[in-house]
Protein backbone atom coordinates (compact mmCIF):
# COMPACT_ATOMS: atom_id res chain seq x y z
CA UNK A 1 0.00 0.00 0.00
CA UNK A 2 1.16 3.34 -1.32
CA UNK A 3 0.87 6.10 1.53
CA UNK A 4 1.32 8.83 -1.32
CA UNK A 5 -2.00 7.60 -2.81
CA UNK A 6 -5.18 10.24 -1.45
CA UNK A 7 -8.11 7.79 -1.91
CA UNK A 8 -5.97 5.30 1.37
CA UNK A 9 -7.07 7.61 3.58
CA UNK A 10 -10.76 8.03 2.92
CA UNK A 11 -13.41 6.09 5.12
CA UNK A 12 -16.59 6.43 2.94
CA UNK A 13 -17.27 7.73 -0.05
CA UNK A 14 -20.32 10.15 -0.07
CA UNK A 15 -20.28 11.02 -3.34
CA UNK A 16 -18.70 9.43 -6.44
CA UNK A 17 -17.05 10.86 -9.64
CA UNK A 18 -19.88 10.10 -11.19
CA UNK A 19 -22.79 11.46 -9.09
CA UNK A 20 -21.31 15.02 -8.95
CA UNK A 21 -21.15 14.94 -12.98
CA UNK A 22 -24.78 14.04 -13.07
CA UNK A 23 -25.47 16.45 -10.32
CA UNK A 24 -23.44 19.12 -12.53
CA UNK A 25 -24.93 18.43 -15.83
CA UNK A 26 -28.53 18.73 -14.08
CA UNK A 27 -27.71 22.29 -12.07
CA UNK A 28 -26.47 23.86 -15.44
CA UNK A 29 -29.15 22.94 -17.48
CA UNK A 30 -30.91 25.11 -14.92
CA UNK A 31 -28.69 27.40 -15.15
CA UNK A 32 -28.81 27.65 -18.64
CA UNK A 33 -32.68 27.79 -18.17
CA UNK A 34 -32.52 30.54 -15.80
CA UNK A 35 -30.27 32.99 -17.60
CA UNK A 36 -31.80 32.41 -21.09
CA UNK A 37 -30.42 35.81 -22.91
CA UNK A 38 -28.86 37.90 -19.79
CA UNK A 39 -24.68 37.84 -19.00
CA UNK A 40 -23.79 36.25 -16.78
CA UNK A 41 -20.75 36.13 -14.56
CA UNK A 42 -19.69 33.20 -12.62
CA UNK A 43 -17.71 34.15 -8.91
CA UNK A 44 -15.82 31.70 -7.84
CA UNK A 45 -14.67 31.77 -3.99
CA UNK A 46 -11.34 30.28 -4.00
CA UNK A 47 -9.88 27.83 -3.12
CA UNK A 48 -12.76 25.27 -2.71
CA UNK A 49 -14.67 26.47 -5.75
CA UNK A 50 -12.05 25.33 -8.01
CA UNK A 51 -13.32 22.18 -9.23
CA UNK A 52 -16.84 23.18 -9.38
CA UNK A 53 -16.64 26.21 -11.45
CA UNK A 54 -13.89 24.22 -13.49
CA UNK A 55 -16.88 21.53 -14.31
CA UNK A 56 -20.02 23.84 -14.39
CA UNK A 57 -18.69 26.16 -16.71
CA UNK A 58 -17.43 23.30 -19.28
CA UNK A 59 -21.41 21.72 -18.68
CA UNK A 60 -22.58 25.29 -19.81
CA UNK A 61 -22.78 25.55 -23.72
CA UNK A 62 -23.26 29.70 -23.56
CA UNK A 63 -20.54 32.48 -22.81
CA UNK A 64 -19.99 32.76 -19.54
CA UNK A 65 -17.29 34.80 -17.36
CA UNK A 66 -15.53 34.06 -14.67
CA UNK A 67 -14.26 35.59 -11.23
CA UNK A 68 -12.76 35.04 -8.48
CA UNK A 69 -12.90 35.92 -4.63
CA UNK A 70 -10.55 34.81 -1.83
CA UNK A 71 -11.73 35.18 1.42
CA UNK A 72 -11.09 33.79 4.88
CA UNK A 73 -13.42 32.90 7.51
CA UNK A 74 -12.16 29.55 9.14
CA UNK A 75 -8.62 30.42 9.86
CA UNK A 76 -7.40 27.71 12.08
CA UNK A 77 -10.20 26.75 13.69
CA UNK A 78 -12.82 24.36 12.62
CA UNK A 79 -16.01 26.84 12.63
CA UNK A 80 -17.15 29.82 11.04
CA UNK A 81 -16.52 32.49 12.88
CA UNK A 82 -18.34 35.08 10.57
CA UNK A 83 -15.43 37.34 10.48
CA UNK A 84 -14.37 37.47 6.58
CA UNK A 85 -11.63 38.97 5.47
CA UNK A 86 -11.36 39.68 1.93
CA UNK A 87 -8.06 38.25 0.28
CA UNK A 88 -8.59 38.70 -3.23
CA UNK A 89 -11.08 40.75 -4.35
CA UNK A 90 -12.62 40.64 -7.80
CA UNK A 91 -11.05 42.17 -11.01
CA UNK A 92 -14.38 42.78 -12.51
CA UNK A 93 -17.06 45.76 -11.75
CA UNK A 94 -20.67 44.63 -10.61
CA UNK A 95 -22.36 47.02 -11.77
CA UNK A 96 -25.86 45.59 -13.66
CA UNK A 97 -24.52 42.12 -13.65
CA UNK A 98 -26.02 39.03 -13.11
CA UNK A 99 -23.66 36.97 -10.59
CA UNK A 100 -23.92 34.04 -9.36
CA UNK A 101 -21.85 32.90 -6.66
CA UNK A 102 -20.46 29.49 -6.82
CA UNK A 103 -19.03 27.35 -3.52
CA UNK A 104 -17.83 24.24 -2.43
CA UNK A 105 -19.94 23.81 0.52
CA UNK A 106 -22.56 25.84 2.56
CA UNK A 107 -21.93 24.80 6.37
CA UNK A 108 -23.26 27.33 8.65
CA UNK A 109 -23.60 29.97 5.81
CA UNK A 110 -22.40 32.86 7.26
CA UNK A 111 -18.87 32.87 5.04
CA UNK A 112 -21.67 33.42 2.01
CA UNK A 113 -23.78 35.36 3.86
CA UNK A 114 -21.45 38.12 4.05
CA UNK A 115 -20.04 38.05 0.68
CA UNK A 116 -23.62 37.83 -0.68
CA UNK A 117 -24.40 41.51 1.11
CA UNK A 118 -20.81 42.63 -0.14
CA UNK A 119 -21.65 41.58 -3.25
CA UNK A 120 -25.08 43.18 -3.50
CA UNK A 121 -23.57 46.83 -2.29
CA UNK A 122 -21.36 47.00 -5.75
CA UNK A 123 -24.63 47.43 -7.54
CA UNK A 124 -25.21 44.33 -9.34
CA UNK A 125 -28.82 43.92 -11.41
CA UNK A 126 -28.63 40.10 -9.40
CA UNK A 127 -27.16 37.89 -7.25
CA UNK A 128 -27.93 34.21 -6.34
CA UNK A 129 -25.45 31.01 -4.88
CA UNK A 130 -24.79 27.80 -6.52
CA UNK A 131 -23.00 25.50 -4.23
CA UNK A 132 -21.94 22.20 -4.79
CA UNK A 133 -22.58 21.08 -0.98
CA UNK A 134 -24.78 22.05 2.01
CA UNK A 135 -25.04 21.14 5.47
CA UNK A 136 -27.99 20.97 8.09
CA UNK A 137 -26.82 24.09 9.72
CA UNK A 138 -26.80 26.15 6.55
CA UNK A 139 -31.11 26.46 7.27
CA UNK A 140 -30.20 28.69 10.49
CA UNK A 141 -29.21 31.16 8.22
CA UNK A 142 -31.91 32.88 5.89
CA UNK A 143 -29.88 33.35 2.57
CA UNK A 144 -31.86 31.76 -0.05
CA UNK A 145 -29.34 29.36 -1.98
CA UNK A 146 -30.96 28.83 -5.66
CA UNK A 147 -28.62 25.83 -6.89
CA UNK A 148 -27.93 23.23 -4.75
CA UNK A 149 -25.74 20.30 -5.81
CA UNK A 150 -26.35 17.97 -2.36
CA UNK A 151 -27.74 17.89 0.72
CA UNK A 152 -25.07 15.82 2.87
CA UNK A 153 -25.10 15.14 7.04
CA UNK A 154 -23.58 16.84 9.11
CA UNK A 155 -19.98 14.86 8.59
CA UNK A 156 -16.82 16.53 7.84
CA UNK A 157 -16.00 16.72 3.95
CA UNK A 158 -12.94 16.63 1.74
CA UNK A 159 -12.37 16.18 -2.04
CA UNK A 160 -13.38 17.82 -5.37
CA UNK A 161 -11.85 21.17 -4.18
CA UNK A 162 -12.30 20.72 -0.50
CA UNK A 163 -8.96 20.51 1.84
CA UNK A 164 -7.98 18.87 5.17
CA UNK A 165 -5.10 21.12 5.92
CA UNK A 166 -4.86 22.07 2.63
CA UNK A 167 -4.69 18.33 1.36
CA UNK A 168 -7.27 15.98 -0.62
CA UNK A 169 -8.50 18.88 -2.49
CA UNK A 170 -7.43 16.54 -6.31
CA UNK A 171 -10.00 13.55 -5.03
CA UNK A 172 -12.75 13.07 -7.53
CA UNK A 173 -15.23 12.15 -5.10
CA UNK A 174 -16.10 13.44 -1.98
CA UNK A 175 -16.11 11.36 1.27
CA UNK A 176 -15.22 11.28 5.09
CA UNK A 177 -11.58 11.07 6.05
CA UNK A 178 -10.32 8.15 7.97
CA UNK A 179 -9.23 8.36 11.87
CA UNK A 180 -5.77 7.99 11.39
CA UNK A 181 -5.50 10.74 9.09
CA UNK A 182 -6.23 13.32 11.97
CA UNK A 183 -4.25 11.53 14.28
CA UNK A 184 -0.98 11.84 12.38
CA UNK A 185 0.36 15.35 12.00
P1 LIG B 1 -19.57 28.42 6.54
O1 LIG B 1 -19.28 29.88 6.70
O2 LIG B 1 -20.70 28.13 5.59
O3 LIG B 1 -19.77 27.75 7.87
O4 LIG B 1 -18.25 27.74 6.03
C1 LIG B 1 -17.88 27.76 4.72
C2 LIG B 1 -16.47 27.23 4.51
O5 LIG B 1 -16.07 26.33 5.54
C3 LIG B 1 -16.42 26.43 3.25
O6 LIG B 1 -16.22 27.23 2.12
C4 LIG B 1 -15.28 25.48 3.54
O7 LIG B 1 -14.06 26.09 3.22
C5 LIG B 1 -15.35 25.23 5.04
N1 LIG B 1 -16.08 23.98 5.35
C6 LIG B 1 -17.30 23.84 5.91
N2 LIG B 1 -17.65 22.53 6.03
C7 LIG B 1 -16.61 21.82 5.52
C8 LIG B 1 -16.36 20.41 5.33
O8 LIG B 1 -17.16 19.51 5.66
N3 LIG B 1 -15.19 20.07 4.77
C9 LIG B 1 -14.26 20.99 4.38
N4 LIG B 1 -13.13 20.53 3.82
N5 LIG B 1 -14.46 22.33 4.53
C10 LIG B 1 -15.62 22.74 5.09
MG1 LIG C 1 -15.97 27.76 -0.01
MG1 LIG D 1 -10.64 24.60 3.94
Amino acid sequence: MDADQIDHDLESILLTEEQIRTRVAELAAEIERDYEGQDLLLVGVLKGAVMVMADLARALSRHVEMDWMAVSSYGSGTRSSGVVRILKDLDTDLTGRHVLVVEDIVDTGLTLSWLASNLKSRGPESVEICTMLRKPDAIKTDIPVKYVGFDIPNEFVVGYGLDYAERYRNLRSIGTLAPHVYSRS
